[in-house]
C-alpha cells in the first residue's frame, strides 16, 4: 500500500535515485554520500531555501498543549521562605496535587484540575511530601488596589503515597489521570486556558525532585530550597546546587519541494508515520542538530532550517523543538535502529489523509503533539 503514495523509501534506493527531481533544477541530482561535508553556502539564512522555509513559520499560530501556562512563576518570591509559609497556609491558595505524576482532575461537569486548599493538604505537607511554587495568578488585586502579596498562589503537592490523607480523591467527581490523557482531552493550549501548562511544569519538577534525591557531584543527600526549584546538597564540604533540567529535543520534517520526510520507529503503533526526532547534543545548535538526525536516522543531507514553535512534553522533561529543514538529498539510507523505515510522501496525499478523503499511513495519531503542528501546517501553505 505505502509503494503507492511514496516516491522514495529506503528499500528501493534504486528507483529513488532514478526519481529525484530537485525542485526548479529540471535535471537529475547525483546522489551525495553521507560523509560529503556541507558546502557553507547551501546553508546561508539567506538562500531561497531559507526564504521558502521562512514563508512556513510566518504562517504557524496554532497553539500547542502544555503551553500557555498563565501564572506568574514568582521567581523573586522563591527565595522569600516567610512569605511562601504565609502563603502555604494561606486558605485562598490552591494545591494541584498529583500522585505517581498523575494529576487530580476533576470529572463533572468537565475535565479541569481539581484543586485542594491548604486544609485538605495540611497532613500531607506535615508529612514533608515535596512541593513546589507553581506561581501567583497575574491580575493579583483586591478591592480595585494592587495586592502587594500578589494574587492567588498555586502550589503543586506530589501526594504519592499519602492519597487516604486527602479527601475524597477516589470519587467519580475527582480522580488521578495520566497527564498525556489529560492534555489529548483539553486540546490545545487556545481551549485549556493554559492549565495543560501548570500541569507540565507541576510533573516535570516533582519528578525531577523524585529523581534527584542525592548529589550528583559527592553523592551526599540533597534537600528542596527555592520554593521547589532547587536541590541544595547537604553536604558542608559540597554544598553544590542542582537545579530543574530540561532537555532538548529537534523534531523535524524534512522538506523537499512538495514533499515531506516521515518514518517510523519499530515501537510505533503499525503503520504509522511521524517526523524525525532526537536529542541535542552537547555543543551544537539546533540547526545542526536537525542536520545531524537527519543524516543518521535517514541519510539525508539538509540545508536551511527554520525554526517553527517548540512544545514543554513532561514526559519526564523535555522541551521539543519543531523545525522546518531542506533536504539537499532524497535518497534513504536508514540507521537500522531509530527507524524502521521512511518514506517520502506529497503534500496533496498527507493533505488528503489527514482530511480522512485518502487511505494510507497513519500520520502523526496525537494531535497534541508538535509533530501534528508541523504537518498540519505544512500542507495549509
Ligand atoms: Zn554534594
Amino acid at each position: 500500500m505505502f509503494d503507492s503514495l511514496a516516491t522514495c523509501k529506503g528499500t528501493n534506493r534504486i528507483s529513488c535515485k532514478r526519481l529525484i527531481r530537485l525542485p526548479g533544477r529540471g535535471m537529475l541530482r547525483p546522489p551525495i554520500s553521507r560523509n560529503q561535508g556541507l558546502d557553507p553556502k547551501r546553508i546561508m539564512p539567506n538562500q531561497p531555501a531559507g526564504q521558502r522555509l521562512s514563508s512556513l513559520v510566518r504562517s504557524a499560530g496554532m497553539p500547542l498543549v502544555f503551553t500557555g501556562n498563565s501564572l506568574d512563576r514568582a521567581d523573586a518570591r522563591r527565595n522569600d521562605s516567610a512569605w511562601t509559609a504565609a502563603r502555604l497556609k494561606d486558605p485562598a491558595s490552591k494545591f494541584l496535587v498529583l500522585s505517581g505524576l498523575r494529576p487530580l482532575m476533576a470529572t463533572r461537569p468537565a475535565l479541569d484540575i481539581h484543586y485542594l486548599d491548604f486544609a485538605a493538604v495540611a497532613e500531607v505537607l506535615d508529612s514533608g511530601a515535596q512541593w513546589l511554587l507553581l506561581g501567583i495568578e497575574k491580575d493579583g488585586e483586591k478591592n480595585g488596589e494592587k495586592d502587594q502579596e500578589g494574587g492567588t498562589a498555586f502550589f503543586a503537592l506530589d501526594v504519592t503515597g499519602h492519597e487516604g490523607a486527602l479527601p475524597a480523591t477516589g470519587s467519580a467527581e475527582a480522580k488521578f489521570i495520566d497527564a498525556r490523557s489529560v492534555a489529548m482531552q483539553f486540546g490545545t493550549a487556545e481551549r485549556d486556558g493554559g492549565r495543560a501548562g501548570r500541569i507540565a511544569l507541576a510533573r516535570a519538577v516533582l519528578g525531577w525532585h523524585a529523581r534527584h534525591g542525592f548529589c550528583a557531584k559527592c553523592g551526599a543527600s540533597t534537600r528542596s530550597a527555592r520554593a521547589g526549584f532547587l536541590r541544595a546538597c547537604e553536604n558542608d564540604a559540597c554544598l553544590a546546587e542542582h537545579f530543574p533540567r530540561t532537555d532538548p529535543v529537534v523534531i523535524m520534517l524534512a522538506l523537499d519541494g512538495e514533499r515531506c520526510l516521515l518514518g517510523r520507529s519499530p515501537d510505533f503503533p503499525e503503520g504509522t508515520y511521524s517526523a524525525l526526532a532526537g536529542f541535542m547534543e552537547p555543543g551544537e545548535t539546533i540547526e545542526e542538530a536537525v542536520r545531524r538526525e537527519l543524516m543518521e536516522e535517514a541519510g539525508i543531507e539538509a540545508g536551511a532550517v527554520r525554526y517553527l514553535a517548540s512544545q514543554p512534553w513532561p514526559f519526564p522533561s523535555t522541551l521539543m523543538i519543531g523545525c522546518y529543514a531542506e533536504a539537499l538529498t532524497t535518497d534513504i539510507n536508514l540507521d537500522g535502529h531509530e527507524l524502521e523505515d521512511a518514506l517520502w510522501l506529497d503534500k496533496k496525499v498527507v493533505r488528503d489523509i489527514l482530511a480522512g478523503s485518502q487511505d494510507g499511513p497513519v500520520l502523526v495519531p496525537t494531535r497534541m503533539a508538535i509533530a501534528a503542528t508541523l504537518l498540519r501546517n505544512w500542507v495549509e501553505i
